[in-house]
């Protein structure tokens, strides 16, 4: 092991004859060519040096290369190229919190390399990724999210930032995109190795954001008396003042209480309506603050007594609707 460190040299990088890459980034051509690097730049992971392979997905699409190491793809099972999963097209993140999986892989830079040189050539075993190993309600997520087909459209040139400015004078000899950005921007300020690790990744927390609130979850309640939305996933970074600027959008709010040694808060608005109207909005487009996916559900009815049936839901629950009904 220590003459490893000691002695960095090409035994210890990586040499493949074909990438591992998934259908959207190798394009709908199936003789596609590829042009390979031995050894031709650093992974973006691990850093130890790889093949890179370089090929055209497809005509009026950009030319993609391999941009981590297949040692940290099979890791994490995903494309070489886009990072995401192979069996589901989705994000780490997105893939891990549904399956319920734990990051294994070091995150520092210093350990980054050593795994990745020992780890190298070994089978590497990712059964845990098999989804019919998963809870049904965590299979339910990856079912509905996942891409069931290539996405060539990913493999388009990037927007032209000259003709975003309004200055690029190439017209049709551009080889950008002509377009205004759309739903692409957030992919383009995503940073790979948060991607890979699953950490805070833009895209993931909204795909996460908008399975976690949608559904029967944020149906008005019959009890028209309800008038405040529970909120769960606040973390400590989040504050009272940034849940109340969201949700005062929607109508009077008439108190937020945080609780962040339980992750949550309550919103209590001043009329049904304006709740309705928080939770119909929320329910589209999903809840993020400070990069945060959050989950929010209805409160719950007002508990009429210590007998009532409201105990039923949960302690935790019920305290903080008692709680936050005596403050009011
Ligand atoms: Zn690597
Ligand atoms: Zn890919
Ligand atoms: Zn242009």
């Amino acid at each position: 092991m220590s003459n490893q460190k000691a002695d960095p040299n090409k035994q210890q990088w990586e040499d493949s004859e074909f990438p591992i890459v998934c259908e959207t980034c190798l394009g709908d051509n199936p003789y596609v060519r590829m042009t390979k690097d031995s050894f031709g730049k650093e992974c973006k992971i691990c850093s130890r040096p790889f093949t890179v392979f370089r090929w055209l997905p497809g005509t009026n699409m950009r030319y993609k290369k391999t941009e981590i190491c297949q040692t940290c793809a099979k890791l994490k099972n995903v494309c070489q190229t886009c990072v995401l999963d192979l069996q589901y097209g989705l994000p780490v993140q997105v893939r891990d919190e549904a399956l319920n999986i734990k990051s294994e892989a070091p995150n520092s830079d210093i350990n980054r390399q050593y795994y990745a040189q020992n780890i190298a050539g070994k089978d590497t075993d990712i059964s845990h990724y098999d989804a019919s190993k998963a809870a049904p309600e965590n299979r339910d997520v990856l079912r509905r999210l996942a891409r069931n087909e290539p996405y060539y459209k990913r493999n388009r040139p990037h927007i032209c930032s000259f003709f975003v400015k309004g200055e690029c004078n190439r017209g049709a000899e551009c080889p950008f995109r002509h377009e205004l950005p759309g739903g692409d921007a957030e992919l383009a300020q995503q940073n790979i190795k948060d991607r890979y690790y699953g950490n805070n990744d833009p895209v993931a927390n909204k795909m996460l954001s908008r399975v976690r609130t949608s559904g029967s979850s944020l149906a008005p309640p019959q009890d028209k008396t309800i008038s405040s939305l529970f909120i769960t996933g606040v973390e400590d970074e989040i504050t009272e003042t940034d849940i109340r600027e969201v949700f005062c959008t929607y109508g009077q709010v008439k108190s937020v209480v945080v609780v962040h040694r339980s992750k949550c808060a309550f919103v209590n608005y001043a009329t049904r309506s304006a709740a309705e109207l928080a939770a119909q909005n929320i329910a589209d487009r999903g809840l993020n603050i400070k990069n945060r996916a959050l989950r929010v559900a209805w409160g719950k009815p007002r508990p009429q007594g210590p007998r009532s049936d409201t105990r039923k839901q949960g302690k935790l629950l019920l305290s903080f609707n008692e709680g936050i009904y005596r403050m009011i």
